[in-house]
């Protein structure tokens, strides 16, 4: 089963990858972990990347598919995989399209008041990097980390005007990426706004239908 996981930020795409990967035993595979492994490894686009983020730019499109190519032609995602991050643009999309067949595209869906809640209620520990939010997961002294007794603080990235603008730019890059895989009957919604484990639920649903 090869799947392609679209998502805003705080939608909790990751996290339901890790489990749909446990759950189904196929791979998880982010492009960071593309890259990364491309690096170490020290194939020929591994280097090439490398120089590329040593310099702080952004990895180019054509060799990013190279990456994902060479990635998706080793032995463990012969049981399948979940693409996470990837494909970003239609180009990336079509490529893709070439070489492997794509079973499904789950796309979560999260309303714009309930991301920028999500993010922008976010407070990380300046001591241990511990995650708190605060309604949802609060500590026990406002402000205080539970388990290292550092101050929290609200990342930059995390903030409202900040959180509204990478909206912005996700929605510009995911738009035609949705209407592509829409029109080609592999797009699944899920309603990512109730709790993990009922976007795991939904998820199960829609894989188990597939396999049938
Ligand atoms: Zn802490």
């Amino acid at each position: 089963m090869n799947l392609i996981f679209l998502g805003p930020p705080g939608a909790g795409k990751g996290t339901q990858a890790k489990i749909t990967s446990k759950t189904y035993g196929i791979l998880h595979i982010s492009t960071g972990d593309i890259f990364r492994k491309a690096v170490a490894d020290r194939t020929e686009l591994g280097k090439q990347v490398k120089e590329i983020m040593e310099r702080g730019d952004l990895v180019p499109d054509n060799l990013t598919i190279s990456l994902v190519k060479e990635r998706l032609t080793e032995d463990d995602v012969k049981q399948g995989y979940i693409l996470d991050g990837f494909p970003r643009t239609v180009l990336q999309a079509e490529k893709l399209a070439e070489f492997q067949r794509i079973d499904a595209v789950i796309n979560f869906r999260l309303s714009k008041e309930e991301i920028i809640r999500r993010l922008s209620g976010r407070r990380i520990c300046s001591g241990c990097g511990a995650i708190y939010h605060i309604t949802d997961y609060p500590p026990e002294v406002p402000g205080i980390c539970d388990k290292c007794g550092e101050k929290l603080y609200h990342r930059e990235d995390d903030k409202v005007e900040a959180v509204e603008k990478r909206l912005e730019v996700y929605n510009k890059q995911t738009e035609p990426l949705i209407s592509f895989y829409r029109k080609r009957n592999l797009l699944y919604d899920i309603d990512s706004s109730i709790n993990p484990e009922n976007s795991e639920q939904q998820i199960m649903k829609i894989l188990d239908e597939i396999n049938k």
